[in-house]
């Protein structure tokens, strides 16, 4: 692949900081090394003397000395080498990465998946590009797309994920030849969630994810693969991500800790050709440095405790919770909502998309009178690619509720569609 096509200028003009590859060299340095360099504060000062964590199955730990002093520390900007390794292993047993056998996998540990992805977009697109969109989408991926120069075009998704006609349908203004033209338009970025879609609920199957990536060799695309809620799906045997498929080295994948250890740590990473990861890292540098050093250090430290196997029970108990989370707004939704509403039933995150037929846009209705009814639901528009389009969806989040709260919002909104509809 030729992996200098897709970067922006800003991306290329990117050049390392001595200091901070100073401070790589450090941190995996003999203790024989004496460094004169950095610009590191004395740990000494700092007012901390420990932290003890204590987990809830017992597992406990106290930083203090030398290790305490590292946490609280400057680290490499992709992140602390022991977290990285533990990725590393992580991606080896979930997604096999054939970039891995050709040694060509990177890892960047970033401040929560979003950073990840604002740091990929920054990478890839200059100013009149044409993005390939899931719509309806993630409002924090239009946070990042909307206020740039860019097109968005939105690919339109069902309960199985990504439609590849409509994204064919999209592409048919270009050929696939156009990609090897440097001036034509034609786009060269595919965003997609694959997993337990936000705001969508969908979950992409094997089938549809193989054609996705078949069309986006074609057209030579690079796909941001945005997967926070890998680890939110319910069923035992799941699709193979787009990491897994990806012999060219055109995935990008996010991914999170914010749904399986703690959305405030603010842990995320990226991965994916090191052409591209070593971009992204000159980024960390320039922006935050790298992600906090204590949350990796506290997030590294349990996992090494728990070992793959104590981890894996740790997504079990999680995965049951949410099915379990899904089955309550599920029947609450077939009592309430039924002849009224339609719904997929999702197979992994925390999300149920709703779709009111005789309501042609939820935006007032939800905003007013389900606010009036105490009741907050975000309506379908705030996740559409474009601005003013109406939007007959809207979606309820089911991650935080009791089963009986959960029950007496849809109850309200059933309420609230009653009156909308006379
Ligand atoms: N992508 C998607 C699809 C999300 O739903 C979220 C969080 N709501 C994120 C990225 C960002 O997550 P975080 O930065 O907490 O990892």
């Amino acid at each position: 692949m030729n992996f200098s096509r897709f970067i922006s200028a800003i991306s290329k003009a990117r050049m390392p900081s001595p200091i901070r590859e100073a401070t790589a060299l450090v941190a995996s340095a003999p203790p024989s090394l004496i460094s004169l360099g950095g610009g590191m504060p004395n740990p000494g000062t700092f007012p901390f003397e420990s932290i003890q964590i204590k987990a809830k199955d017992g597992n406990q730990f106290t930083l203090q000395g030398k290790d305490l002093s590292k946490a609280l520390q400057y680290c490499d900007s992709s992140g602390i080498p022991e977290l990285r390794a533990w990725l590393m292993s992580l991606h080896k047993k979930f997604h096999s990465p054939p970039l891995l056998q050709e040694d060509n996998l990177g890892i960047c540990v970033t401040s929560g998946s979003q950073d990840g992805l604002l740091k990929a977009f920054e990478m890839l697109l200059s100013p009149g590009d044409n993005v390939i969109i899931e719509d309806q989408v993630y409002s924090g991926t239009l946070a990042i797309l909307k206020p740039l120069p860019v097109n968005l075009l939105g690919v339109e998704v069902d309960g199985k994920g990504m439609k590849p006609d409509s994204l064919l349908k999209v592409l048919s203004k270009w050929d696939p030849e156009d990609a090897l033209d440097p001036n034509s338009d034609i786009p060269k970025v595919l965003y997609t969630i694959p997993n337990g879609g936000n705001p969508t609920g969908a979950t992409a199957t094997e089938e549809r994810k193989r054609k996705i990536y078949e069309i986006a060799q074609r057209y030579d695309l690079v796909i941001i693969e945005d997967d926070p809620y890998f680890f939110l799906q319910y069923q035992k045997t799941t699709a193979p991500s787009y990491q897994f498929l990806d012999v060219d080295g055109r995935v990008i994948r996010t991914d999170s800790m914010s749904k399986i250890l703690s959305s405030g740590l603010r842990l995320g990473w990226i991965s994916g050709a090191k052409p591209f990861m070593e971009r992204i890292v000159l980024h960390q540098q320039a922006s935050v440095m790298h992600c906090s050093t204590l949350s990796q250090v506290l997030a590294v430290k349990l996992l090494n405790m728990w070992q793959m196997e104590g981890f894996e029970r740790h997504l079990n108990s999680i995965q049951t919770f949410y099915e379990s989370q899904r089955d309550h707004a599920i029947s609450s939704a077939t009592r309430w909502l039924t002849g009224l509403a339609e719904w997929n039933v999702p197979k992994g995150g925390m999300f149920l998309w709703i779709r009111v037929p005789r309501v042609a846009d939820t935006y007032e209705m939800i905003m007013r009178k389900a606010l009036e009814k105490e009741v907050v639901i975000i309506p379908g528009g705030c996740f559409s690619v474009s601005n003013d389009v109406p939007s007959s969806y809207c979606r309820i989040s089911y991650s935080t509720s009791t089963p009986e709260v959960l029950e007496e919002g849809i109850r309200r909104l059933s309420d609230v569609i009653r009156e909308e509809i006379g």
